[in-house]
């Protein structure tokens, strides 16, 4: 299947799981996971009206961002080390991946220094796996009064990655626990730079079930570019 056909089907089945569980296909954003991915088949996914892309390599992220039309959103979604910050600052990147103080201060630091308000996704780590990155769900409140403080970071809300299970109840479990939050944030917290606008949830395997449990960002990378 090529590229277009791949992301015509996705596009559709989006649509069917959305109205399927009441909710409107427009508010679920579709970011390609562009990782390993050459210029030539971005393109390809430009013109069949994708405009999200997902890297999770910063040198890679940054090389495209400056290759690709000015218009796209580019989100940063892999583990990110601290002193590459300063390579997605002033991009208007969307990271995804922020689940630490020190990587919070830089992220401030940088944009206080250039006048960004750069938005952020925390990442939480609902299962505990580990091998995942992300703030346990413990440390949640106390990382978001963390940031409150700082200038020049905005959280415009929270990202997840399912545990690797082939168990579904799982798998929704986590997606739930972490919507639960999100909406219990957007009641109680009233901090100027703390806004629940995304939850970011759902990649190819389980995006079905992250649709049925709330999310409205989509990280999808085989299911349009096929596997790496
Ligand atoms: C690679 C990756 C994805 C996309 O994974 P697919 O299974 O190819 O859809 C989503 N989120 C993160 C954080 C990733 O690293």
């Amino acid at each position: 299947m090529s590229i277009s056909d791949r992301y015509e089907k996705l596009k559709s089945e989006i649509n069917t799981v959305a109205i399927g569980c009441g909710r409107k296909p427009e508010d679920i954003n579709l970011i390609a996971v562009s990782k390993t991915v050459g210029i030539e088949q971005i393109q390809e996914a430009i013109n069949c009206g994708a405009f999200h892309f997902g890297e999770n390599r910063v040198q890679e992220l940054v090389e495209k961002f400056e290759a690709l039309p000015k218009n796209l959103h580019w989100h940063q979604i892999g583990r990110l080390q601290t002193n590459k910050v300063k390579y997605l600052i002033g991009k208007n990147i969307l990271i995804h991946s922020v689940d630490r103080e020190e990587l919070v201060l830089e992220i401030a630091r940088l944009s206080q220094k250039t006048g960004a308000n750069t938005e952020i996704l925390v990442q939480v780590n609902v299962s505990g796996e580990e091998t995942k990155t992300g703030i346990s769900p413990e440390s949640l409140d106390d990382f978001l009064d963390f940031i409150a403080k700082q200038n020049g970071i905005i959280v415009v809300g929270l990202m997840t990655i399912a545990p690797n299970t082939d168990d579904l109840d799982e798998i929704r479990r986590v997606f739930a626990f972490l919507r639960k939050k999100y909406i219990d944030i957007q009641n109680k917290r009233i901090d100027n730079n703390i806004q629940m606008k995304y939850l970011s949830m759902g990649m190819s395997h389980d995006y079905k079930i992250a649709i049925e449990e709330g999310s409205n960002m989509l990280r999808i990378g085989t299911l349009i570019f096929g596997e790496r």
